[in-house]
């Protein structure tokens, strides 16, 4: 694609990253049948290629952004689905993370879009913040039917559906602390505790510590950490965002430099997909370019971990038929898309992959509140093709899909660990049945 960018312009280091990925584009519009609010709303200007169209005008006329191009960008989910169909290779979440950056500093939302993004700003990344708001949200539910009236209301509404019925008790594995492998020590690595899994669902990472530890890894949980900042990055808060990542970078070169790791694991995928962009992220702050690289480059998916150990036979094959839901943030964020299945076959597990496992589920950080409808109308195509697959419990690797899909789906889901850790001498996910299992020993 031509640009017409001035020299001045493109001495802001922002404005020329864009102006590489905008040159790449091709305009062919491979990426607009991948697209889930294109195949959704059928609309050019909510799909990658309309968006990437708006963005240019905008950067290249050095405006400010205005409520069209507003209304476009936040439709996108920033699955990165484009980028997967993509023949040119345009780096499209580097673009829109600086359009939505721009966003963020040329545009006035309206009052009750201001309040709420700042509510969700100041209160998902933060676990006792959250904690206190979900119970406050169980007081909230009740009153579900009074809010629906009010259109204005309708992402309280949705915060309110998306809350759980209860709050599981916040876990001791996630003080910081070392946990030492059983028997020979095999390996050392990080955990990321998180914001919002945490406190959703602590189970993941206690899980996820349990089994490491029995294949002999040491599971440093290291002082300091803090939430990603993908929520505060897909919500154009730049700054935010930065000061999250400066933070675990600290927090884990301290541990590279106590001890070493092997790998930053990370159990939610929508994490994994910004820790590995920290390098990108920071490349400008000449104190942290080098240790943001290097943290980047250790960060692995749990699945992305246990597929290069030499895994021992499982304890049990349970048999179960899984439906295997890749979040985009793995398949597409990250790439993942081999391990979680091979790991779950190999644990002898059934897998069934659903029908259109490209699109997204809706749930896309806080996309699921601010844009209910779209995310509504994703959720239920998801779940459609997930119960086709005739499969007895849904696993993956997000907690974000999880609560989403198991806010629609009949079936149970879980995060991938969960079963993996099940064949291997862990006990039974919860809401799983255990009629399939047939214990390797018979
Ligand atoms: S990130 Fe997803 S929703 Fe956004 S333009 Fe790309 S495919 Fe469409
Ligand atoms: S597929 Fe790639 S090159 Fe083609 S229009 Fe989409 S972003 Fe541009």
């Amino acid at each position: 694609m031509q640009t017409n960018f001035s020299l001045a312009q493109l001495a802001d280091p922002h404005v020329a990253e864009s102006e590489k990925i905008l040159r790449k584009c091709v305009h062919c519009g491979f990426c607009t049948a991948t697209c889930p609010t294109y195949v959704t709303l059928g609309n050019e200007l909510d799909s990658p290629r309309g968006r990437i169209y708006l963005i240019k005008d905008m950067l290249e006329n050095g405006r400010p952004a205005d409520r069209e191009i507003v209304t476009h960008i936040d439709r996108c989910l920033s699955c990165l689905a484009c980028m997967t169909t993509c023949p040119s290779g345009v780096n499209y979440m580097h673009l829109v993370d600086h359009a939505r950056a721009h966003i963020e500093e040329t545009y006035r939302r309206p009052l009750l879009d201001r309040l709420t993004r700042a509510v969700l700003a100041l209160v998902l990344p933060y676990p006792s913040r959250f904690r206190a708001a979900l119970k406050l949200a169980k007081l909230g539910k009740p009153f579900i039917g009074l809010f629906e009236k009010i259109p204005a209301l309708k992402p309280l509404v949705s915060m309110l559906r998306l809350a759980p019925a209860s709050i599981p008790a916040a876990s001791p594995m996630a003080s910081p602390g070392v946990h030492a492998g059983q028997g020979a020590k095999r390996g050392r690595v990080a955990i990321l505790t998180g914001c919002a899994q945490s406190v959703l669902d602590p189970a993941i990472n206690d899980t996820t510590i349990a089994l490491l530890t029995r294949l002999g890894i040491e599971v440093v949980v290291p002082e300091g950490e803090a939430c990603c900042g993908a929520l505060v990055h897909h919500m154009g808060r730049e700054e935010a965002a930065l000061a999250s990542a400066r933070r675990n970078v600290d927090a884990w070169t301290r541990a590279i430099e106590n001890g070493g790791l092997d790998a930053i694991v990370i159990t939610a995928s929508g994490c994994g997909t910004t820790i590995k962009d920290y390098g990108f992220m920071l490349r400008l702050d000449p104190a942290y370019a080098d240790k943001a690289a290097r943290v980047s480059a250790l960060a692995k998916d749990i699945t992305e971990y246990l597929a290069v150990l030499d895994l021992p036979e499982p304890v049990r094959k349970p048999g179960t038929i899984v439906a295997y839901h890749s979040a985009c943030s793995m398949q597409h964020g990250q790439k993942i898309t081999r391990q979680p299945k091979e790991l779950l076959a190999k644990a002898g597990f059934v897998v069934r992959e659903p029908r259109e496992g490209h699109l997204c589920c809706g749930s896309a950080g806080t996309y699921n509140i601010l844009q209910s409808e779209i995310s509504a109308k994703l959720r239920d195509r998801k779940v459609k093709n997930i119960e086709a697959t005739g499969a007895e419990v849904v696993a993956t690797g997000n907690i974000g899909c999880i609560t989403q899909i198991a806010s629609a789906a009949k079936l149970p889901v879980v995060h991938t660990i969960k079963l993996l850790d099940w064949a291997y001498g862990g006990p039974k996910p919860e809401g799983v049945a255990e009629d399939s299992a047939i214990l390797a020993a018979e």
